[in-house]
C-alpha cells in the first residue's frame, strides 16, 4: 500500500484530504507544519509528499527547499498544494524542487491522477477500499 505524508495546517483540509486518500488506498500520515512535515518525511519515508505551502514553522516552500536537498528524502515526489492560484506559483513550486502543483480548492480527482502519474506502478488502481 503506497504511504503518503500530508502536511497542512488546516484541520479540515488535513483530515478531508486524509479521509479522500485513505477510502483510496493509501497509507496516509499528517503533520502540521513544515518542521514537523521534514521530521515525518526522515523518519518514514513517504512515497509521496502532498505540502501545503503556507505553514507554520517553516513554510511548504522552505521544507520542499530541505527535503530536496537531503540525499535521503530528495527522491521523494512533493505535490505543492497552494491557497491561490497565483501567478507565477507553479514556477516557484517547481523552483523549490516540487514535482507538481494543485491549487485549492483541492480538485480530488485531479489530485488523484497526479499522485497516480508520480507513483506510477506503485499507484492503487482500483477505486475505494474496504476498512
Ligand atoms: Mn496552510
Amino acid at each position: 500500500m503506497p504511504r503518503l505524508l500530508v502536511v497542512e495546517d488546516n484541520e479540515e483540509s488535513r483530515d478531508g484530504l486524509s479521509r479522500h486518500l485513505r477510502r483510496k488506498g493509501f497509507e496516509v500520515a499528517v503533520a502540521m507544519d513544515g518542521q514537523q512535515g521534514i521530521e515525518a518525511a526522515r523518519a518514514g519515508v513517504p512515497d509521496l509528499i502532498l505540502m501545503d505551502m503556507s505553514l507554520p514553522i517553516l513554510d511548504g516552500w522552505e521544507a520542499t527547499r530541505q527535503l530536496k536537498a537531503d540525499p535521503a528524502t530528495r527522491h521523494i515526489p512533493v505535490i505543492a498544494l497552494t491557497a491561490h492560484a497565483m501567478a507565477g506559483d507553479r514556477e516557484k513550486a517547481l523552483q523549490a524542487g516540487c514535482d507538481e502543483y494543485e491549487a485549492k480548492p483541492v480538485e480530488f480527482a485531479r489530485l488523484f491522477a497526479k499522485i497516480q502519474t508520480l507513483l506510477g506502478n506503485s499507484a492503487p488502481t482500483n477505486g475505494d477500499s474496504h476498512g
